[in-house]
């Protein structure tokens, strides 16, 4: 903070909080925020009626009443604050009240400073993060005696991996992307009604959370046997995914890791259809520092963990995607997610 001449950082809902101070904000319209400043306890601004979530032995709680105004209490503990870090995710509601008070005030991202705390993992944090790629790399091993793909719904096969999820000792399945056939094209589809049959490539995307950090993996199948032009697709963005994670290593830049990924698919023809950045950051958060996209010339530390996803998506016909999570380390990288990355035959 005194480096970047900041004087105040306030943190609210999102990942910051929990990650300096274990706490998580609920997210709600009642507004909690942390006020750190250069020096001194900090503050936490809390509804009274969560005060008793938190243990308050390093920060000063400052509960609020029904009837009070956070806001007063907020402002009260910036102390004349000039420049001001504020948490990514604070709702927009609660910064437009603060920043009504206090005018004069420049603001920053709280994720400037946060970020750099943040994007490299402790070991106990890698270990954790390994801990929630296996559990998914289970729920993949059991798929094909467990999970009847042909003649089921997306949102069937969808709530079938969410299960899976937890069974394998998550505490939370936060997301399940299936994509089917045509919709495997949208890599962000939401899971519907489309029956699976045979002769479809479904692209499955899932991960939640375990013990607070985040699992994240795809994998694609065919149902039956797949077609010469699924088969080669499905190689080429397997090649990309090798090529990517090969060049993991200390001072690599993010933006040389998805050329990698992006030159294997351009080179068979595909490039147009490679329609996102080859992988994000992850953490307790799904998507965080740092991104391996074209124009971040972030160099990769040991230490930081991210996706590697490469995909090429024809629309109205199909899509595949592969995604693992891989830790930098100091000889190269170390692959958390294991399963096989073929194209596996489902029924
Ligand atoms: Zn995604
Ligand atoms: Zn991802
Ligand atoms: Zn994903």
């Amino acid at each position: 903070m005194t480096a970047d001449g900041v004087d105040a950082v306030l943190l609210s809902v999102g990942a910051d909080l929990p990650y300096l101070t274990g706490y998580e904000a609920m997210d709600s319209e009642r507004p909690t925020v942390l006020v750190v400043r250069g020096s001194g306890t900090p503050v936490l601004v809390i509804p009274l009626l969560e005060a008793p979530r938190v243990d308050g032995s390093d920060t000063e709680i400052a509960p609020w009443a029904e009837a009070d105004d956070p806001f007063a209490l907020i402002t009260g503990a910036l102390g004349g604050a000039r420049r001001i870090a504020v948490g990514d995710q604070t709702r927009a509601a609660n910064l437009l009240a603060i920043q009504a008070v206090l005018p004069d005030v420049t603001w920053d991202p709280a994720s400037d400073l946060t970020a750099r705390l943040r994007v490299r993992k402790e070991p106990e944090e890698v270990e954790l993060l390994r801990a929630a790629a296996q559990a998914v790399d289970r729920v993949l091993s059991r798929i094909p005696d467990e999970v009847q793909f042909a003649g089921r719904t997306e949102m069937d096969v969808a709530r079938d991996l969410q299960a899976l999820t937890v069974e394998e000792g998550h505490d939370v399945a936060s997301f399940a992307i299936v994509g089917a056939g045509p919709n495997g094209a949208s890599p962000h589809h939401e899971p519907g009604d489309r029956v699976i049959r045979a002769g479809d490539l479904v692209v499955c995307d899932f991960g939640g959370r375990r013990q607070g950090y985040c699992s994240d993996v795809t994998r694609t199948f065919a149902v039956g046997l797949p077609s010469g032009e699924q088969e080669e697709v499905h190689r080429v963005v397997q090649g990309a995914s090798e090529a990517a994670r090969a060049a993991v290593q200390p001072s690599t830049t993010c933006e040389d890791i998805d050329r990698e990924a992006r030159r294997v698919i351009e080179d068979a023809g595909f490039g147009q259809f490679f329609i996102h950045r080859t992988g994000h950051g992850i953490g307790l958060e799904v998507h965080e520092h740092p991104y391996m996209v074209e124009g971040n010339e972030t160099q990769l530390e040991a230490g930081m963990t991210f996706s590697i996803e490469p995909g090429i998506y024809l629309p109205g016909r199909f899509g595949v995607r592969i995604e693992d999570i891989v830790a930098c380390v100091s000889d190269g990288v170390d692959e958390l997610n294991q399963a096989d990355r073929s194209l596996r035959v489902v029924d």
